[in-house]
């Protein structure tokens, strides 16, 4: 990873590439991916149990690429029991993480289908 040179309009920051990952909780990113590019790095998307069909959960997924963890603090509304647990067959389809210090749900692959 490169130095990113990053204008929000009212700060400049300057990190270095290795510090800005271990310095930088997730989210910090995601705010200032949110500022530098509108609406373009956060959606909302369903995420299904991968079995039966069932939804589980309205995530606001950030950042490209698949689904491999969910933050807790960003389900939007969660169809489970809080168990990690298909709530219509009991699979289990997540195990619970920390991720940069956030409580986080990690995607068991597979298990899911995710609709966005
Ligand atoms: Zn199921």
């Amino acid at each position: 990873m490169q130095s990113l040179p990053m204008s929000t309009g009212r700060v400049e920051i300057q990190i270095p590439g290795h510090f800005s990952q271990l310095l930088w909780p997730e989210h910090t990113y995601g705010l200032l991916s949110i500022v530098m590019t509108p609406g373009r790095r956060t959606r909302t998307i369903r995420i299904y149990c991968a079995d039966c069909g069932c939804l589980l959960y309205k995530y606001q997924k950030g950042g490209p690429g698949r689904l491999v963890k969910c933050f807790k603090d960003r389900i939007v509304k969660d169809f489970t029991a809080g168990d990690l647990r298909c709530p219509d067959c009991g699979q289990e389809f997540a195990r619970e993480t920390m991720v940069y210090r956030r409580p986080a749900n990690k995607i068991i692959q597979g298990k899911v289908t995710v609709r966005g």
